[in-house]
């Protein structure tokens, strides 16, 4: 349920509003927007009355909401959010590109690939210490040796760092680390989502292989619950019955469509996507062009001889290439 204020309500008047809600065992989530103040009831409204809210001086329509989720709902925060990220953010006017390996495999190659997806424009370096692989016998990353080598490519260039995350008990080896992902596989790992949900750290929250918007949605609700909103949600394909030609379904209909649903920022990634590295650019651009608010690209020194998802990845200057032309649709 959401309350709409009167222009001109006082601060005084939203607190007793809020400690009212509060004592009838409810959350309040409040969005100040530049033209109006909306007051987002979340938890069981059933035993509000919904006429006795709307006939308060300072209200001025109450409406249900009838998504289940409520924290990341547009119609509780109309404004787009803009996570702050170091001296960057995402979302809003900003477009952000996260490019980096797909996984970490050592200092000198984490730290000349930082410098060039710089030079060529991104806006954060991604890496993987921490890897999902599908076989137990693959690669499973640097790990806590791999965030260090981030930290220090972050001390070289400037740039903020996102890495995944596979396990809560994890969390004091990410202090430095700027953006903490949760890749596809633990996009409803519940657990996690609420150990994230109670930090302040920005989360970027990957699309499940199988996971519809209203799932997605639900545990970006996970985190925002428990009082962290800092929250951006990445496209990166999804199963379906054709894998021959593309790893996965890149689906860039989700971008228009969440920007409808939230206000959340939304970015896309290609590389993950589509498998493989020349269907890349043509991907990116149009995630640019349907409105993403960023990419996230994988970039290698030397793709052939990668660790892990050498085939999708980008070298430094196909990336730079790929970014001359995104800044063309972005007009920047
Ligand atoms: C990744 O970004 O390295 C990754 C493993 O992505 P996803 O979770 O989308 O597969
Ligand atoms: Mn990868």
């Amino acid at each position: 349920m959401i309350a709409v204020l009167k222009l001109g309500t006082t601060e005084k008047q939203i607190e007793s509003l809020r400690q009212w809600i509060e004592s009838q065992g409810l959350k309040v989530h409040l969005s100040k927007g530049e033209f109006q103040t909306i007051i987002g009831l979340v938890g069981d409204t059933s035993k509000i009355d919904e006429e006795l809210l709307g006939s308060l001086d300072i209200v001025e329509s109450v409406k249900r909401i009838s998504e289940p989720f409520k924290s990341a709902n547009r119609k509780f925060h109309p404004d787009d959010t803009i996570v702050k990220v170091g001296d960057t953010s995402v979302g809003g006017n900003i477009f952000s590109v996260m490019a980096g390996p797909c996984s970490v495999e050592s200092e000198e190659q984490v730290i000349e690939i930082a410098k060039a997806v710089k030079a060529a424009g991104a806006t954060m370096l991604r890496g993987g210490a921490f890897k999902p692989r599908t076989s137990p016998y693959d690669f499973q990353g640097l790990k806590a040796e791999g965030i260090e080598y981030l930290i220090e490519a972050k001390k070289e260039t400037g740039l903020p760092i996102v890495t995944e995350i596979m396990n809560a008990a994890h969390l004091p080896l990410f202090e430095e680390v700027d953006v903490i992902q949760v890749g596809a596989r633990n996009m409803q790992n519940f657990e996690l989502l609420k150990e994230l949900g109670r930090i302040q750290k920005p989360i970027l929250l990957k699309r499940g292989l199988c996971a519809t918007v209203k799932e997605w949605l639900m545990s970006a609700e996970y985190i925002m619950a428990g009082g962290n909103e800092n929250v951006i949600l990445c496209e990166r394909g999804i199963r379906s019955f054709d894998s021959q030609y593309t790893r996965n379904v890149l689906d860039l209909s989700v971008v228009p469509v969440l920007h409808e649903l939230t206000h959340l920022p939304v970015i896309v990634d290609p590389s993950h996507a589509t498998g493989s590295a020349r269907l890349v650019k043509p991907m990116a651009l149009a995630a640019a062009a349907c409105g993403a608010d960023g990419l996230m690209i994988e970039v290698h020194n030397d793709p052939k001889n990668a660790l892990c998802d050498g085939a999708q990845s980008l070298t430094p200057e196909q990336f730079s290439d790929v970014m001359g032309s995104v800044r063309h649709i972005i007009g920047k």
